[in-house]
């Protein structure tokens, strides 16, 4: 445990350093993963938004309320889960991110993984479950209208179970989605209670 805390740390100090990809030119800071370190759960968003740049923490924009709603529906505190980016870095005016920055800070992702060694990893949209699967060998589609049937839906890799969902801000944008989205983050309440799922 103390080693794990050394060795978290000590990713984080690399990460708030980073000049791997230009998103580093445009940061206010590098937001690094924050909870439970030894979490069963982790869930995985895409990279921070305004407010997470501007004071360094994850989830406390607009979608961070969603978020908390949305974990709260499965019977889930924020206490009790890991949570991080695929992107430590914000992107500007929240553009789309690129291969080439997932890339570089995938291997932030792998490293965070390997230390909280987490039970369920629980990426949030597009990009994040995309990368996710690849990292774990799973065959996931590469365009975004393919890959809805993949939310809500459970994967089994070596050593850990994999459950995409949708990622909180697609509510924001579309309010419709509401029901459907929280429908799936229900099914996490199943996961979480049930080991042996
Ligand atoms: S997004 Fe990741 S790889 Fe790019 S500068 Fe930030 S920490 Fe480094």
């Amino acid at each position: 445990m103390e080693n794990q805390s050394r060795d978290l740390a000590r990713l984080h100090e690399e990460i708030r350093a980073c000049t791997r990809c230009p998103l580093h030119r445009t940061r206010t800071q590098a937001v690094c993963g924050e909870g439970n370190r030894r979490a069963r759960l982790m869930l995985i968003a895409q990279a921070p938004g305004e407010r997470e740049d501007r004071e360094g923490r994850m989830f406390i924009g607009p979608s961070g309320k969603i978020f908390e709603e949305l974990l709260e529906s499965a019977g889930i505190c924020r206490e009790d889960v890991y949570l991080t980016n695929l992107l430590k870095c914000r992107l500007p005016k929240n553009r789309r991110p690129r291969q080439d920055e997932i890339r570089a800070c995938s291997a932030y992702l792998k490293r965070e993984i390997l230390l909280v060694e987490p039970e369920i990893l629980v990426p949030l949209g597009f990009y994040a479950a995309r990368q996710v699967l690849k990292l774990f060998g799973v065959p996931a589609p590469q365009g975004r209208e393919a890959f809805k049937d993949f939310y809500g839906r459970l994967f089994l890799a070596p050593g850990v179970k994999i459950f995409p969902l949708p990622h909180p801000s697609c509510i924001l944008h579309n309010p419709t989605h509401k029901p459907g989205v929280l429908e799936k983050y229900r099914r996490l309440r199943t996961l979480w209670g049930n080991e042996s799922v």
